[in-house]
């Protein structure tokens, strides 16, 4: 019955998961695993978002409000004034936008090396991907960017930009925004740890749709939800392509509280920024300057599997990078874990 998949399915690999820490720690007898490949907070979520999840559980008999209210009000008393669009994880956005937006046979213009999602659903949406590779350095070229997004329904930028944990300065993303026709769409999962600000270009530019999620900086990567800042034209739409009741009612009402407890966010940022420099330091091999709370690590000669293989024996989960497409195969991603986990990398990194 194979025969009836789709053969855009057959022909690429799928999303590369993190291996588990149960499996590894059953695997090599290690009963305290440092987890440092998915980019999570490590500090469980806020007692704020906890309490309002556990209320909204009482009404899980009914369906969620459609119009997601409870986050969007958190969200405009959060940031000000803007619109909205919410999904199951920033995930869920990406595929959303791209139903509402993209025709079978258009093309989705995609800053490689990145996250392997956005391929993923262009594909699955019938798009074309076309991957328009970083410079050397890993950092964007915006004349390269632009020649292939005027010609692309949707351009995707990841900054910080996952693995490379480098971040796409504003005047650079304002050119493109600038040059191009179609909708830029700006991955910021990360941008809570890197201090910059790409809100004002959402001011001027109505072709900017502007990832976020409560996965990372939140500590709710479990209840898989996500947002964008969208531009007005586009909300509407969005809406109409999404699945109906897709933001479960503990999912938005726990983002809603998590929105509000910004201690509880600013001290994983503090962890973040005192761990870079550490890892930058401590760490043997080249640490890639980061504005995300992962670092790149280049272990050549070694390979990326290898390393990963080496140090998940010595119970430290990292990420191996060889499943970005269009990175060598020398580089593994590490997360900005609680103390004792970067202690034990740091460790046994150099102990390899
Ligand atoms: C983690 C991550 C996301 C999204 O995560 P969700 O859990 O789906 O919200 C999106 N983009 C990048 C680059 C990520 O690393």
């Amino acid at each position: 019955m194979e025969r009836l998949v789709r053969s855009c399915y057959k022909q690429k690999s799928g999303y590369a998961f993190a291996k588990k820490a149960e499996d590894i720690a059953r695997e090599y007898g290690i009963d305290r695993v440092a987890r440092l490949a998915s980019n999570e907070n490590p500090e469980p979520l806020s007692p704020l978002a906890l309490k309002a999840a556990e209320e909204a559980l009482r009404t899980v008999n009914r369906y969620p409000d459609e119009r997601v209210n409870v986050l969007m009000n958190a969200l405009r008393q959060h940031y000000g004034d803007y619109h909205f669009v919410t999904g199951v994880g920033m995930d869920g956005v990406i595929e959303t936008l791209f139903r509402t937006l993209v025709e079978p046979g258009e093309k989705v213009a995609v800053s490689t090396p990145t996250f392997s999602f956005y391929a993923l659903a262009a594909m699955g949406q019938g798009a074309e991907v076309v991957t328009v590779p970083r410079e050397p350095d890993f950092s964007v070229d915006p004349k390269k960017l632009i020649r292939a997004a005027k010609e692309s329904k949707v351009t995707v930028l990841c900054s910080p930009n996952n693995p490379t944990g480098n971040a796409t300065g504003t005047d650079v993303v304002r050119e493109i925004l600038e040059a191009i026709e179609g909708v830029l769409f700006l991955d910021n999962a990360y941008v809570e740890f890197s201090g910059i600000d790409y809100l004002p270009l959402m001011k001027k530019h109505e072709n900017l749709v502007l990832g976020r999620t409560f996965s990372k900086v939140y500590s709710l990567a479990g209840l898989r939800i996500g947002y964008a800042f969208s531009p007005r034209w586009l909300q509407p739409w969005y809406n109409r392509a999404g699945t109906p009741f897709t933001v479960n009612s503990v999912s938005m009402a726990a983002a809603a509280a998590a929105l509000s407890d910004t201690g509880h966010a600013d001290r994983y940022i503090v962890q973040v920024k005192r761990w870079r420099k550490k890892f930058a330091k401590d760490v043997r091999f080249p640490v890639l300057p980061s504005d995300a709370n992962f670092v790149m690590i280049d272990v050549a000669p070694r390979s990326g599997d290898e390393v990963v293989g080496e140090l998940a024996r010595k119970g430290v989960i990292v990420r191996s990078c060889r499943s970005f497409a269009g990175l060598e195969d020398h580089y593994i991603r590490v997360s900005v874990g609680e103390d004792w986990e970067n202690e034990r990398f740091v460790q046994e990194i150099n102990a390899l």
